[in-house]
């Protein structure tokens, strides 16, 4: 095996892996949300269409062109597939990326509402979680309305009546903001049942930006 077989074979259990890891975080039901990352400047490896997270093996993962043309796997590529290429078409510095369905980011979704700084947490996103406009789910429509929604400042957005989509440098790291993302839309909505959550202003979301990027050992 090559090192670029290997690196290809890490990337495509590490999709099953935090496919699993929807489930068991409470990021997505059945088979709804998909996830991909960034193999090498012109191939993407993207979870399969419909396929239950607890059966999907390594070698199932398609790994496409960015054109869509299939190049590895016996598996159909998720349905998503246009709305990822076009993540990773407009944003050379993203690496991975998840859709969700997770319960109380989708609530915002679909009331239009974006999720706004009620926690600092939201840095992880930007300065909130915007929503894109409402498009049929599985078509290139959807993917110009994330892509345009994204922008070139937000690692996340809402997809009107669908769910969440996160972009970010790596998989591990796109997971992460669909944790938090959906970890901030619970806050907010407790929050606002119960009072009125103040809203950190953008230039304390930036510094604390800085600080995250900092965060760790
Ligand atoms: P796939 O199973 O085709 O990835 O579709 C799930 C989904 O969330 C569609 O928006
Ligand atoms: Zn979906």
């Amino acid at each position: 095996m090559t090192s670029r077989d290997l690196a290809h074979y890490e990337t495509r259990n590490a999709i099953c892996e935090y496919g699993r890891s929807l489930l068991e975080d409470d990021l997505t039901t059945g088979t709804g949300g998909n996830l991909s990352a960034r193999l090498d400047d012109d191939l993407v490896a993207i979870s399969p269409s419909g396929v239950p997270y607890d059966d999907v093996t390594p070698a199932d993962v398609p790994v496409v062109k960015t054109d869509g043309t299939v190049v590895e796997g016996e598996v159909e590529p998720s349905t998503e597939l246009p709305m990822h290429l076009a993540v990773y078409e407009s944003r050379p510095d993203v690496g991975g990326v998840v859709h969700t369905h997770s319960p109380y980011a989708t609530t915002f979704a679909s009331l239009g509402e974006p999720i706004p700084a009620s926690h600092y947490l939201i840095s992880f996103t930007g300065t909130e979680v915007p929503v894109a406009e409402y498009r049929t789910h599985a078509t290139a429509e959807l993917g110009e309305a994330a892509v345009e929604s994204l922008g070139e400042e937000f690692n996340a957005t809402l997809l009107r009546n669908h769910g969440v989509l996160t972009a970010d440098e790596s998989l591990s790291d796109a997971y992460t903001v669909a944790l938090m993302v959906e970890y901030c839309a619970r806050i907010h909505h407790q929050a606002k049942a119960i009072g009125d959550p103040e809203i950190l202003p953008d230039d304390e979301i930036d510094r604390l930006s800085d600080k995250l990027d900092a965060y760790g050992q």
